[in-house]
């Protein structure tokens, strides 16, 4: 299998089932319009993956994360992906403000979640389970991906809130092993989530690139620091 080379990772197949997920310094935005690099922002998003994955996996949730195989790398299990990204939202901001008659910051009476199908020269639409119906995943596969996802906002949503930061939303990716299981793939980071500081409604995450909030690596390390407990060495 070729190396695959997306826009924030480098995927790297190696020969025994395994690959190594290469976390970039790059940043985009806005489809690629916007573009930009921050060093020590793909080791950030390495390790606060690592530390999520983690998290997950010691509260009965099955991810292809096997470790951590050097600064900006992760060694995974290889999923055959779908073509899915599965939102999960909290509280309102991004793309929900276009779509609901609700002001930014408004807490959701239940979580919401949201299918995209996964396609840049689509721009990623949203839809719904007939669409993916007739793209080939079927309605059992579909609830279990949903299910998942709100397991694991359901875990990461109250770890966040014990550490001052609100999970806002967040984006997955899931996959299945070669046992078939479906199994959640991809990264969580700061790329991939919404996190607000509980008590300032400061951003840390990629809204900072996205909206020029201030500086990205500065709020990756907040974050980082947070979750951690550990002060991260600059790269
Ligand atoms: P929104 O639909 O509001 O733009 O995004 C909702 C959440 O999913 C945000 O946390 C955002 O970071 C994440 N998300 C949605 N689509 C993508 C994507 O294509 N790439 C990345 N990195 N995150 C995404």
């Amino acid at each position: 299998m070729d190396v695959y080379e997306g826009k924030a990772k480098k995927i790297i197949p190696l020969d025994d089932g395994k690959v190594i997920m290469e976390f970039k310094d790059d940043a985009t935005a806005f489809d690629g319009d916007k573009k930009a690099q921050f060093r020590g922002k793909g080791w950030l998003n390495a390790q606060i993956s690592a530390h999520l994955f983690r998290v997950l996996e010691e509260n009965g949730v099955k991810t292809h994360f096997i470790g951590i195989a050097g600064d900006n790398r992760l060694i995974v299990e290889r999923l055959k992906m779908y073509p899915l990204e599965v939102v999960v939202r909290n509280v309102v901001a991004g793309s929900l403000k276009k779509r609901l008659p609700l002001e930014e910051g408004t807490e959701l009476p239940e979580p919401i979640v949201e299918l995209y199908y996964k396609d840049d020269s689509l721009h990623d639409p949203m839809i719904n389970h007939h669409h993916a119906r007739v793209l080939g995943i079927g309605e059992v596969e579909l609830e279990e991906m949903e299910r998942i996802a709100l397991r694991v906002n359901e875990i990461l949503r109250e770890y966040f809130k014990e550490r001052g930061i609100i999970l806002v939303d967040f984006k997955l990716e899931f996959g299945k092993n070669p046992r078939g299981e479906i199994v959640l793939g991809d990264e969580i980071s700061p790329d991939t989530c919404r996190f607000w500081d509980a008590e300032t409604k400061e951003s840390l995450d990629k809204d900072v690139f996205r909206f020029d909030k201030g500086d990205l690596i500065s709020a990756y390390e907040k974050l980082y620091e947070r979750i951690t407990g550990e002060v991260p060495a600059r790269r």
